[in-house]
Order: structure tokens, then C-alpha cells, then sequence
């Protein structure tokens, strides 16, 4: 064919830039890595100055003219090919973001990029003083910086949706008001219900809770999950996160609070799954853009699904309480397992989101996702975001902060980001594990048996053919409807929640 032997050589040599490209971000990460982990202090404003380096070198060489060239030679092999064909994926992914990339000039990058440095530096002064006043200069910089941005994409339908697309392509802010419209509505009965009840007792989770003996126990635990350390590794630091360089090499951080048993265990859990995620992706698509997760959404679902589905599930602890009473025997060696799924299910109206429990979790991404949108839409001045924040949190969740630290303060998300287009991925996230999970457990009913025999094989197997191996070939919604045959919807999570917090509580 002749389209072939024309373009078989460029899509070799597009193949070649991009991994030299990808070579260059691999190095920024290990890097960010390093810098999150076991960097000194001394090191922070060169290791800063290199990353910009480096990512000024990687967005140079993505947006080099000749890249947008050899996409257009491609233009008819991608024709040619079937849809989900891996070459085809290949270009339009990349064409995808290439346009996006060409979209926003190299000044304005590098002005908001230094604009964001400055922003996080007032806010890592103003929450600790609960001083918003400090940050609202920089707020109302960072808004105008944000419209700015979202103007680079004209023909929008909402001045947020170019910006929900950097991290969850496709999603409207149309489509997700309607849909955490429908999901709110949903949500505060079931948490009025609950917690007009008598909370359960959880507080056998902060005794002493040596550091060594919780490491231990949860790198046992993400082993037996499936968690490849011959491919990864964990290691500590103050916010953890999952990272990657290759395939072959995807880490994961925890933290230890040694008067809180709950925080490395779940979030140990949590990072293994966005892990897992990465871990599980064609090794063919290696160096190239298809090696990553598709969207903040599915990758939060990853996470989700092992932290909550799995790893806070009844037959999970039928299998490991035992063992966990037998590393901590002193603080656990009288409570029950059924005290112990209850503490670790425990839901009350709270303050901070990260601290959530599931049912009331997003209530609270909901709240930061509608003050972005009035806040993009001008509705909502900066000025007048701490008092906007507080009253949603009394209509919504019942309570109100006592300071901007445990209120508009406590998320770094909008203090070093943009405002627009941070939150909605995590509840996101929540609603697809829930429509995955059912869709696992309708095709293998043997996967609850599995969890209670202390595995997971089927699960994860069905995960890494259906999600993982994909890479993102798919987009968030084609990904959703070809794995469950149904688009997004809130029902499989309100089912979920019903059942199971329906045996825990009365609803
Ligand atoms: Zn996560």
C-alpha cells in the first residue's frame, strides 16, 4: 500500500521525538520525585530552577513546528487504520494535545507559571496565620490568569470547560452541574440519616501505632494486592502522591502518623491504585503519549476503587484483621472486626475534604466545584469566596469552619493551579469506581469471594484488560461506555452507598 510505505517512516520519526520528549519529562519527575522525598532543604531553589528548565525544553520540543508537520502526513495513515488501532490512537492523541499545546504562547506559560510559585508561597504563609486576606491579591491574579487561559480556546460553551479538559477531557461543566446536581440531591438525605444517629467509636485508631510496624504491614498488604515491586517501590514523604518514569518503574509515597492508624493504611492503598493503574499499561505504547492514565477521573477511580471497594470492604478485613491484630496486638487485640469495620466506616459532618469519609466526600469537591464556576462566570467575587465557602458548608454539610485554615484555606489546589477545572475529577473519580465495580462484579461474581480469600486476581485482571492496558487510548466517556455499555451516572454509586452503609447505619 502506498499510504504505508509513505508514512510508516514518519510515524517511526514522530515515534523517535516523542520518546526523546518523554525521555526529558521522565527526568523532570524523578527529579520532582527526589525533591518530595529525600532532597535536603538546601537543594529546593535550584532543584526548582531545574524543573523549569526542563519543562520549558519538553514544551519547546512538543510545539516545534515540524511536529504539527508530521501529524499531517499522518493525517491518512490514521484514516486508513481502524479507530482503536494502536497507530491510530497514537496520532489522534497526539494531535489532540499538540493543538492544545500550540494554543497557549511560551510568555504566557512561563507568567503564570511564575505567578503560580508566588501564589503558593503567600498561601504556605496565609493558613497557618488564617490570614486570606494575604492570598486574595494573588486569588484574584490567579482568576484573571485562568479566563486568560481559557480564552486561548475560544468557541467554548462554558468559560470552564477548556479548562476541565487539561484534566478530564470532554467533560462539560454543563454535564457535571447537572450530574453533582443529581448526586447532592441524593447525598444529604443519606447524610442527614446518618448522622442523626449515634456515631461509632474509632477511637482505638489513634493509640500509639509504632511507625516501623505500620510500614510493614501495608507493604505486605500492596503486595498481596498485586502491587509489582520489582516495578515500583514506596517511600515516605508529606503528601503522597504516585509517580512514574517509565512503565517499568511506578513509585508510590505514604505518610506515617504514628496516633492514627488509618492514614497510611488507606493511603497506602489509595496511591497502590493509581499504581496499579500505571503498572498495568501496554508495554508497547512505552515512550510514547499513550503511556499514561486518560483523565484525573479514571485515574481518581483507580484509587477510589482499591481504597473504599476493596480495601475498606467487610471480606477484605474478614481475610487481614488477623493479621493486622497480630502486628499491633496490645491496641487491637480486643477489638472486634466488627468494631473495626464500623470505625473504618465511620461518617460525620467534617471540615476537610482529604479527611472525608465516602458518603460525605463530595459534598465537599461539589462546593469547591460550583465557587469555581461563579467564580469564572463573575458571579463570585474573590473578595467574597471565605464567606461564599461558609455558607455552603452550613446548607451543604451542616457545619462551618471556624477559620479560613479548616475552610477556604485548607486545599493548595486553586493557590498553585488554576481556579477552574481542579475538583471535579475526584468526584468523578467516586462515581466511575462505583460504575467499574458493578460492572466487574455483574461479569465475575467470584471477585467478593477472591477479596475474602485475601486476593484479588480476577479484579485486578479484569481491571488491567478492561482500563489499564489501554493507556489513554480512550477518552474518560468512550472508556466508561465500552467497559459498562452505559455513559456516567450517578445510580451505581447511590446503590453502593445504599447497601452498604445501609447494613452499618439505619437509612
Ligand atoms: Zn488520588
Amino acid at each position: 500500500m502506498q499510504t504505508t510505505e509513505k508514512t510508516e517512516p514518519k510515524l517511526s520519526e514522530l515515534k523517535t521525538r516523542l520518546s526523546e520528549i518523554n525521555d526529558i519529562e521522565a527526568a523532570a519527575s524523578l527529579l520532582y520525585w527526589d525533591q518530595a522525598t529525600y532532597m535536603p532543604p538546601g537543594g529546593a531553589a535550584a532543584r526548582g530552577r531545574q524543573l523549569a528548565t526542563l519543562q520549558q525544553i519538553s514544551h519547546s520540543k512538543f510545539t516545534e513546528p515540524s511536529i504539527g508537520q508530521l501529524l499531517e502526513d499522518l493525517r491518512p495513515l490514521e484514516e486508513s487504520l481502524p479507530y482503536d488501532s494502536d497507530e491510530a490512537s497514537l496520532i489522534r492523541i497526539t494531535r489532540i494535545k499538540y493543538e492544545t499545546a500550540v494554543r497557549v504562547p511560551a510568555e504566557f506559560m512561563a507568567k503564570f507559571s511564575m505567578h503560580r510559585t508566588q501564589s503558593y508561597e503567600a498561601w504556605a504563609m496565609a493558613r497557618p496565620r488564617n490570614d486570606f486576606a494575604l492570598v486574595q491579591p494573588h486569588l484574584e491574579k490567579t482568576l484573571d490568569l485562568s479566563r486568560e487561559l481559557a480564552n486561548f480556546f475560544p468557541g467554548y460553551e462554558h468559560i470552564a470547560d477548556p479548562l476541565i479538559d487539561f484534566a478530564d477531557y470532554g467533560m462539560k461543566a454543563s454535564f457535571l452541574r447537572s450530574l453533582f446536581a443529581e448526586l447532592r440531591l441524593e447525598l444529604v438525605p443519606i447524610v442527614e440519616a446518618i448522622t442523626s444517629q449515634k456515631p461509632f467509636d474509632d477511637s482505638f485508631l489513634s493509640q500509639f501505632y509504632p511507625e516501623a510496624q505500620q510500614l510493614e504491614f501495608s507493604l505486605k498488604l500492596i503486595e498481596q494486592l498485586g502491587y509489582d515491586f520489582h516495578r515500583g517501590r514506596q517511600d515516605k514523604t508529606h503528601h503522597p502522591f504516585m509517580t512514574n518514569f517509565s512503565i517499568g518503574d511506578v513509585r508510590i509515597t505514604t505518610r506515617v502518623y504514628e496516633n492514627d492508624l488509618s492514614q497510611a493504611l488507606f493511603s497506602t492503598i489509595h496511591e497502590m491504585g493509581h499504581a496499579l493503574y500505571e503498572q498495568g499499561i501496554n508495554q508497547n505504547y512505552e515512550g510514547t503519549l499513550l503511556a499514561a492514565g486518560t483523565s484525573s477521573g479514571v485515574h481518581e477511580s483507580q484509587s477510589r476503587l482499591w481504597e473504599n471497594m476493596v480495601g475498606r470492604s467487610i471480606g477484605f478485613w474478614k481475610f487481614f484483621y488477623s493479621q493486622l491484630q497480630s502486628t499491633f496486638p496490645k491496641q487491637l487485640g480486643d477489638v472486634s472486626l466488627d468494631t473495626f469495620y464500623r470505625a473504618i466506616n465511620k461518617v460525620g459532618r467534617s471540615l476537610i475534604r482529604t479527611d472525608a469519609d465516602e458518603v460525605t466526600y463530595n459534598l465537599h469537591v461539589m462546593i469547591r466545584f460550583d465557587l469555581e464556576l461563579q467564580m469564572l462566570e463573575g458571579s463570585l467575587d474573590v473578595k467574597d469566596l471565605p464567606e461564599a465557602w461558609n455558607e455552603r458548608y452550613r446548607s451543604d454539610l451542616g457545619i462551618v469552619p471556624e477559620s479560613d485554615t479548616d475552610g477556604v484555606l485548607q486545599d493548595v489546589h486553586w493557590y498553585t493551579g488554576q481556579i477552574g477545572g481542579m475538583f471535579q475529577g475526584y468526584t468523578l473519580g467516586n462515581l466511575m469506581s462505583a460504575q467499574f465495580f458493578e460492572a466487574a462484579l455483574q461479569s465475575h461474581s467470584e471477585i467478593l469471594t477472591e477479596i475474602e480469600q485475601g486476593h484479588c486476581i480476577t479484579l485486578h485482571n479484569w481491571l488491567k484488560d478492561k482500563i489499564y492496558q489501554h493507556g489513554c487510548k480512550y477518552t474518560a466517556t468512550e472508556l466508561i461506555r465500552g467497559v459498562t455499555g452505559a455513559n456516567l451516572r450517578i445510580e451505581p454509586f447511590i446503590r453502593y452507598i445504599r447497601q452498604k452503609y445501609g447494613q452499618l447505619y439505619t437509612l
